[in-house]
């Protein structure tokens, strides 16, 4: 038997908070399964991106299904050949689509929200364009966390969920974060949990990210559309940078340098969009997740 690995105690503390954080959410997502909220598919599909989730035993999944009990389980489980041990993320194709049979996957499975993410330099017009379709109800947009303090006219759990630095690093070593990255001396981060279950609701959902984000989320997702917003010209990002009233001339002059190393990543993206009319942008968006 190989030994045991040699830890250091913070490694063996945070380990000891990565698993009590994972056995929450298991459980959290098998009372949502137990009160009907959320059914076999929906599940599969947040296991499909949630690697807490897919590490669960297909069994507990099954178990916490209204009116389906230990035995009932433990027979299904024999009549299509899945091993008592076997988690969700192993599941092949056969059995999903025999469980499927069983269940009738609900509509979820198959209906699952696109997710896109749209990024590209700062002050090119992500805002705009992802409260437009906020309010047309287009999208559901994430709200992400981020340790910078509220703008005047900011309301938390709104524009964002405003965390002080020890809630953000708690979190962080939660895996409570699709993705987070450092920009501009503050970090922002997706709220895992939230995109997926509006995903498997069947709501498409858009990421308003910066472009570090948006590069994880392609790691873990091949799925994913990932959209660069550009501006219709240099001179059109820097004006509208310059007309950023709340910036000093040397945040200015720092957000220009940026902006210039961030414009160059336009290629890693699945499509490149020009910020020319926030109309045309919208309508561009939608028509890719459809
Ligand atoms: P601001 O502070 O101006 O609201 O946002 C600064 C930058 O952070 C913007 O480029 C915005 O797109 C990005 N941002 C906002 N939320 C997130 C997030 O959850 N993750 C990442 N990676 N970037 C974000």
């Amino acid at each position: 038997m190989n030994k045991p690995p040699q830890l250091t105690s913070e490694q063996r503390a945070e380990a000891l908070r990565r698993a009590s954080a994972s056995r929450k959410a298991r459980s959290l997502l098998k009372a949502q399964v137990k009160s009907g909220e959320l059914g076999v598919g929906q599940v599969l599909a947040i296991a499909a991106t949630d690697p807490v989730i897919g590490k669960m035993r297909v069994v507990e999944l099954l178990e916490s299904l209204p009116g389906v009990g230990k035995i009932r389980a433990a027979n299904l489980m024999r009549r299509i050949s899945i091993s008592p041990t076997r988690r969700i993320q192993g599941l092949g194709v056969h059995q999903i689509a025999k469980l499927g049979a069983e269940f009738t996957l609900s509509q979820p499975q198959f209906s699952r929200g696109r997710l896109l993410v749209l990024s590209g330099p700062g002050g090119v017009g992500k805002s705009t364009v992802a409260t437009q379709l906020r309010e047309r109800n287009h999208f559901w947009v994430s709200v992400s966390a981020t340790t910078r303090p509220a703008r005047a006219t900011e309301n938390n759990g709104v524009d964002y969920f405003f965390l002080s630095n020890e809630e953000f690093d708690r979190r962080i070593a939660q895996d409570d974060f699709l993705e987070w990255a450092q920009f501009a001396g503050n970090r922002y981060g997706t709220p895992r949990r939230a995109v997926e279950e509006a995903m498997a609701q069947g709501h498409d959902v858009l990421l308003e990210i910066e472009i570090e984000g948006a590069r994880q989320v392609r790691q873990h997702s091949k799925e994913a559309i990932l959209v660069f917003l550009m501006p219709p010209s240099w001179e059109d990002l820097v004006g509208r940078l310059a007309a950023r009233g709340s910036d000093s001339q040397e945040r200015r002059a720092q957000r220009l340098e940026l902006a210039q190393r961030e414009m160059a990543v336009a290629p890693e993206f699945d499509h490149v969009i020009v910020n020319d009319s926030v109309e045309r942008v919208v309508q561009a968006l939608v028509a890719l997740a459809r």
